[in-house]
């Protein structure tokens, strides 16, 4: 039996996920969200604890076409999206866009490439420990940056840009931990440095940076990044970077327009370099995870102790002096697809992971050149089966017409 229409049915926030929208229905009405999640939903399939909503009676109970309401919940449409295409975590959005939106904290399951609010001109960012959006107003060259990355995403697709933005990350993640030599007076790193200063301002009431989030440093190198990943996603600049050593030293030119880039000390790790040899010619990395549409529970749990403990924890190493704004960048969540690729060698820790990112010894080149090949043999014996099977096919097809 279908459900009442409530009297105050609110519409969803666009990408908001369903147990957020029912936890805030129930909240309007002075109805517990737990008994209202459980008149809407149905187990996911016989026995399971995790449940899913039923489209026809969040439609009932909210006076809206289900088709309507799938627009905006991406776990109602029908055949279900390739949730590979969203983030795997769950986050807060801009707070200036849920304004418009009653009843308590509106969760959203954002797509990959959303990390700014053109709306309103805010930082979204990736996943972090769900800070307000942070006004971008004297930063335009990052709000411009998101424009830039929709233009990425429309040329080459959701995959190669998803891959291509999270490397240009870690590229420039890594040049600002390696830091600035002695004699370099223009270096990207300033300008990352300035805008890290207008995005989290010194609290000297706390004496502390207590607006710190690594969210923010993320949005301090993203027009770089954003500007890089053109070059990585493009097949042509992927195949110039795979190439003989003079199309790799035009890549390398390229890239140089673009960032502070060689880093002239051989000590140093080059990850740029690394990324040309190692990774240039593979297809690009898939998300490590997932989305499980669903909930067991219908309400929203608050934010756990250990992720406000730990958010604290980094508080306090950032407003310590000898901090590293970079490796912090390298050791966040966000990277983990393009530093843990499934060749990567296994390191018992996650330092040895980072290290290996930036290699570009002799040792390093052999292992590619090595998996390079077996990868190319491995191809080529697939085709060879595939036409074979064809021939095969089609002799059958002209014996049976005959
Ligand atoms: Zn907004």
């Amino acid at each position: 039996m279908l459900l009442p229409r409530l009297p105050d049915a609110v519409p969803p926030a666009r990408h908001e996920i369903a147990v957020s929208y029912i936890s805030r229905l129930a909240t309007l009405h002075g109805m517990d969200p737990q008994i209202l999640w459980m008149q809407v939903t149905r187990p996911e399939r016989d026995g399971a604890a995790r449940r899913v909503p039923i489209p026809e009676q969040l439609a009932a109970l909210t006076g809206r076409s289900v088709y309507a309401l799938a627009g905006a919940l991406p776990e109602l449409r029908d055949p279900p999206p390739d949730w590979a295409m969203f983030r795997h975590a769950t986050q807060v959005g801009c707070q200036l866009c849920d304004a418009r939106h009653p009843g308590g904290r509106v969760v959203r399951l954002l797509p990959h490439h959303a990390y700014v609010c053109l709306r309103h001109g805010t930082w979204i960012g990736p996943p972090d420990i769900d800070h307000p959006a942070v006004d971008l107003s004297h930063l335009p060259d990052v709000i411009d940056a998101q424009r830039r990355h929709h233009l990425v995403l429309r040329r080459y697709g959701w995959q190669a840009t998803y891959d291509a933005v999270l490397s240009a990350f870690m590229i420039c993640a890594h040049i600002w931990a390696d830091g600035r030599l002695p004699g370099e007076d223009f270096h990207t790193w300033n300008t990352w440095d300035s805008r890290t200063y207008t995005l989290i301002p010194y609290d000297h009431a706390a004496k502390s940076y207590s607006s710190y989030s690594t969210s923010k440093l993320f949005a301090a190198i993203y027009p770089e990044a954003i500007a890089l990943a053109p070059l990585i996603a493009s097949p042509y600049w992927r195949q110039m970077a795979s190439g003989t050593t003079t199309e790799q030293a035009r890549f390398f030119t390229e890239v140089s327009k673009r960032v502070t880039y060689p880093c002239n000390d051989p000590g140093r790790g080059d990850a740029v370099a690394h990324w040309a040899i190692a990774d240039s010619w593979r297809p690009p990395s898939k998300p490590l995870t997932t989305y499980t549409p669903g909930r067991v529970r219908g309400k929203m749990s608050p934010l756990h102790a250990s992720r406000v403990a730990r958010h604290n924890n980094s508080v306090k190493w950032y407003s310590r002096i000898q901090r590293n704004q970079g490796r912090t960048l390298l050791f966040h969540n966000h990277l983990k697809p393009v530093l843990l690729r499934e060749r990567t060698p296994q390191y018992v820790k996650w330092e040895g992971t980072v290290w290996h990112s930036s290699r570009t010894d002799d040792l390093m080149k052999e292992e590619v050149a090595r998996r390079r090949k077996e990868l190319q043999a491995g191809a080529a014996r697939l085709r060879r089966q595939r036409t074979e099977n064809a021939r095969s096919n089609c002799t059958d097809q002209e014996w049976v017409v005959q």
